[in-house]
Order: C-alpha cells, then structure tokens, then sequence
C-alpha cells in the first residue's frame, strides 16, 4: 500500500472502531472523496488536489496511485501516521489552504497520538448542526467539530448573520414599500450602482439566471427591478431558517463564501477567508451575505466584483449591473449601512 492508501485504511479502522452515540454517525471519508470528485458543481479547481496538499504537507508521497511500500505502518511511524491521517481528513473534509494545513500539522504533531485521533474522529463526525442561541432562525453546520479557530467564527458568524438582518429590514422600512419616497441619500447609493433609477429597461433583456425575477409587463423602471431582487431577499432572510456552514464543496483558499442553488432553507457556505472581510462598512461580511442571498432568491450572477468596477458596470452595461450580486451588495451596504 502506498502512503494515501494507509492513511485512509488507518481512518477506517480508527472510525470502525468507535460506537457512535445515539443519533450520530461518521463519514465514509474515501466515498466522501469520490462524491467531491464527481459532482459537477466542483469547478473551482481539481478536488484531487485537496488530498496531494495534505500529502505534501506531511511530507509524503503525493501520488495517490504511486505503488511504492508505504513505511506508515511501522510501529515507529504510529504518531506521524496519525497526524498525517489527520491533516488528510480535515483537507478533504474542509479544503483549506496549504499554509492553514501547514500550521495545523505543527500543532497536531505536538499532541500526544491518542489526542490526535481523538481529533480525526470528531472531524469525521457527521451531524455537526447547532441552533444560534441568539438567533432562533439561524442554523450553524460545522462550526463545533472543525477546531478551535471555528468556535470562535461561530461568534463571528453569528455577528455577521445579525448585521445582515439589520441592513436588510432598514432596506425593507425604506426601500421596498412602493408608496414611500426614497431618501436622497438611497437615490444616490441606487444611481451608483445601477444608474438612473427612473430609467426604463426591457426585464427580458437582463441576464439573470433562471430562476430569476420576471415581470407580467416587460418594460419596467430600474428601480422596481431592484426592488423586486431585494424584496425576494428579504422576504426571504429576514422570515426563513437560514443555515450556515463552515467549509463545504467548492470551498477553497480563495473562496470567502457560496451558496449551492435556490435551495430552502437558505444554505449559505463560508471559508476561512470569509473572516478576513470588515464586520462593518463596504466589502463586509454582512455585505457578502447579502450578495449570496441575491444569487439564492434572485438568480443574480458574477459579472463584477468591487465597488468601483460595480458602480464603472452601471455606467457602461446597467442591465448587467441590475443582475449582479455584488452591486445588490454595495447599494444595500451603502444606503442601509
Ligand atoms: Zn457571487
């Protein structure tokens, strides 16, 4: 057996060997693998690579077909087997970056084996769902089982689902109700980002995704176009379950946050960096809620990231800028924030 294949028959026997307690169960962490492998919706790159990276961080051999005898099995190699066994788990599981993997391997090579294991079999432990205390509709996947730093994102997350609440029900006093004159302060956070609000566009023209907003009369305002994506949105957010989850597909090092399809409740996955945003102001984590939110309940797109690119799009191509889901981020962040 080469190094891959002891590492995973080393997770099986490790898994084989506890008795999960009522209402839990643990991963198949190889069909775990295979099923990243095949789904479709991984674009974001080779997920073979996620178990190379742990590989190579362990200082292994990287092939996972090579044929040359793995040494792991040695008596001697039982503490480094057990760290890289772990460091593999948690890149397939959670597809973190080769310096995140790099210092997780540092601390868990100064654990003692037993606590080591101890770690890879909570990783793999499936079921990892926790109601917000101070949030009744927000559900937390992952957060508890994926090591320290996730509980303390777990306040984190929380703050950011809070703040996104907050921006969108002032969007919902004072912007949505069609009666109510628009504050000339959101009038110009609308002209930034989508241009002139009383403008007139033909809806069938826009590039949203199916699933998208349509309209019984195709020449609309761009302002009842926006107001009907941020309506679904709040509709949406503010009265659904929303769950969130640390890590996830297609979660790589460069990912902050994405979310799988119009799917209820609101499933919303967020990486590592999505942590490294602002809590308040433009590009924040709110913000970045938001703009997943537009892409579930509205079919919004990625044309432009950014805020000036986004206000350059409303300018040059506003029926793009009216299906993207970072200008619905920049207007809500700067007229609700
Ligand atoms: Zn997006």
């Amino acid at each position: 057996m080469n190094d891959y294949k002891t590492l995973i028959a080393f997770i099986e026997s490790q898994v084989q060997s506890v008795v999960p307690d009522p209402g839990e169960s643990y991963r198949d962490l190889h069909a775990y693998f295979r099923e990243k492998i095949d789904n479709p919706s991984n674009d974001k790159g080779d997920v073979r690579l996620m178990a190379s990276r742990a590989l190579k961080v362990a200082g292994l051999n990287q092939n996972r077909h090579s044929h040359t005898a793995s040494t792991l099995n040695q008596p001697a190699n039982a503490h480094k087997r057990a760290c890289a066994a772990t460091l593999l788990a948690m890149s397939i599981i959670r597809d973190t970056s080769e310096s995140l993997l790099t210092n997780d391997y540092k601390r868990l090579q100064k654990m003692q084996t037993s606590a080591v294991v101890a770690e890879l079999l909570l990783l793999l432990k499936k079921g990892d769902t926790v109601r917000s205390t101070r949030h009744p509709k927000l559900e937390l996947k992952n957060f508890a089982s994926a090591g320290t730093r996730t509980s303390l994102w777990k306040m984190e997350i929380e703050d950011a689902y809070a703040r996104a609440l907050d921006l969108l029900l002032r969007c919902e006093m004072t912007f949505l109700p069609p009666s109510l004159p628009i504050a000339q302060r959101i009038r110009q956070c609308f002209t930034d980002y989508f241009g002139d609000p009383d403008a007139m566009v033909d809806t069938s023209t826009i590039p949203f995704k199916v699933g998208g907003p349509t309209w019984g009369t195709k020449n609309q305002s761009r302002l009842t176009v926006a107001r009907e994506v941020m309506r679904r949105v709040c509709r949406n957010f503010v009265r659904q379950e929303v769950r969130i989850y640390f890590g996830g597909r297609s979660i790589d090092a460069g990912t902050f946050a994405y979310v799988s399809g119009a799917t209820n409740p609101t499933k919303i996955h967020v990486g590592g960096m999505f942590f490294t945003k602002v809590q308040t102001g433009l590009g924040s984590e709110a913000g970045t809620i938001v703009h997943e939110c537009t892409h579930t309940f509205a079919g919004t797109k990625d044309h432009k990231y950014r805020s000036d690119p986004c206000k350059q799009l409303a300018l040059s191509e506003p029926l793009k800028a009216l299906s993207n889901a970072d200008s619905y981020k920049f207007f809500v962040e700067s007229a609700f924030g």
